[in-house]
């Protein structure tokens, strides 16, 4: 097979929850010869009060780790398993596998070996019901002494480890330390893998097939059945995630931007949907002039006013050295002539204020200063908003008219994204209003 043609597919916890997910897993993977690469995450929620392998992981073996019986616990995950290569009738015993892992629960094989092995089964599972290879990745996916993944060593070891293997089922989530120990990435991890594998085979797409047929222009709690993104660039994703939209890991974006290779977010139980493409670039223009909204709740804004503040230099930084001493992360900061706000989130202010403050007053000796909760912040993003004339204007209209107050107003320098700060109580009329004015009447 044409090396160049290779598809890396990864399938969430939802995706492979039960027999009938593998059995459309097997539909899709086996619909395309180029779907070499199959990453697979543990079995995730089977429906809404259920509870993730992966959990169950943790679990038990927090009893073990404690000394307690565990037996009880392990047995629930074993039937996980068992329940699916039943209904898959599949030639295949676990046996061996629970009992080596039972065993290095009882002598406390760690935490991240633990969780691990919801993966690990699963993809022998899946392997076997494909007729795939399986690879493990403890020998190929490397983090460095310090724990951080080690991208340059995994590639010497998984590119040629994959170059010379037709068709694979490789575990999501985990890799090993210089000392051969099993280390997890963080939860969700498995998009990170998938990514890990399409850098290393130079893959043409990383498909990640999951539980929603991509990235929703809005969040649909607060507007009803958004309409879908069809083309997002790793810039856009990166503020619109930064704002906490959701679907994919963060740290999967590094390893395939960085080889100009595209994701697909696709959906498990409708495989007919386009679902979203991520690209580095692209020269489609999108459809509507933004590509996504999204905000959160729960910031501060210090406010400081001081005369002549446009003329004491370094004032700027001694207001972020008052912030740095407490430890306090800075989010925006926008200016005016003798005016400062510092927004922040509440969070990470609570039990400070006073300190920030006093140090704020001792390094810059503002006339007035204050702080503002309640504030939340909406990132406003399209590359398609750099060549359209009036957005801002047609933005801040669609808030007049909705009667929301606008407290603060930071355009990024790319003119990729405009962040407006509202009361939190005005979040989702102000979500709404931004989605009506920019989809609803482009539509
Ligand atoms: N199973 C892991 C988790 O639940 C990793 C993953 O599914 O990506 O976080």
């Amino acid at each position: 097979m044409d090396n160049k043609d290779i598809k890396v597919v990864k399938f969430g916890g939802s995706s492979l929850a039960d027999a009938g997910q593998f059995k459309k897993v097997a539909d899709i993977v086996l619909a395309d010869p180029a779907r070499r690469f199959v990453v697979a995450s543990a079995p995730g929620k089977r429906h809404s009060g259920d509870t993730k392998v992966t959990d169950m992981l943790y679990n038990c073996y927090e009893l073990a780790a404690k000394g307690e019986k565990f037996d009880n616990e392990f047995t629930a995950i074993e039937q996980r398993f068992n329940d699916i290569i039943t209904a898959l009738d599949i030639d295949l015993s676990l046996a061996d596998e629970f009992d080596a892992i039972k065993y290095a629960f009882a002598h406390r094989a760690g935490r991240d070996y633990a969780a691990s092995r919801g993966e690990y089964l699963n993809s022998i599972v899946l392997a076997k019901y494909l007729g795939f290879e399986f690879i493990d990745p403890a020998g190929y996916i490397r983090f460095d002494e310090t724990g951080a993944f080690d991208l340059e060593t995994t590639r010497s070891l998984l590119a040629p480890k994959l170059l010379a293997t037709e068709k694979a089922v490789i575990p999501g989530f985990y890799g090993s330390m210089p000392n051969d120990t099993i280390k997890t990435f963080s939860r969700g991890g498995s998009d990170v893998t998938g990514s890990i594998v399409a850098n290393a085979c130079s893959a043409v797409i990383y498909e990640n097939w999951t539980d929603v047929s991509g990235f929703l222009i809005c969040d649909p709690r607060i507007v009803d059945d958004p309409k879908p993104i069809t083309t997002i660039t790793y810039r856009e994703l990166r503020e619109l995630a930064y704002m906490g939209a959701t679907v994919l890991h963060e740290d999967a974006i590094f390893p395939v931007r960085k080889a100009g290779i595209p994701i697909n977010i696709k959906n498990t139980n409708h495989p007919e949907d386009r679902g979203t493409f991520i690209v580095s670039d692209t020269a489609e223009t999108s459809r509507y002039t933004i590509t996504g909204i999204a905000g959160k709740k729960g910031f501060s804004v210090i406010n400081i006013e001081k005369d002549m503040m446009n003329a004491a230099v370094g004032f700027g930084r001694n207001v972020l050295r008052a912030l740095e001493k407490n430890d306090v992360c800075f989010e925006h900061m926008p200016s005016g002539i003798d005016t400062m706000s510092v927004i922040v989130n509440t969070e990470s202010l609570i039990g400070k204020e006073k300190a920030v403050l006093d140090e704020i007053t001792f390094r810059c000796h503002p006339d007035k200063m204050e702080i503002e909760n309640n504030l939340a912040l909406i990132a406003v993003v399209g590359r398609g908003m750099r060549k359209a004339r009036g957005t801002a204007g047609r933005l801040f209209s669609a808030l007049a008219h909705a009667r929301v107050n606008v407290k603060m107003i930071d355009q990024g320098s790319s003119e990729l994204n405009i962040i407006i700060g509202v009361e939190e109580e005005d979040f989702e009329t102000a979500t709404k209003a931004i989605y009506d004015m920019f989809v609803l009447t482009e539509d």
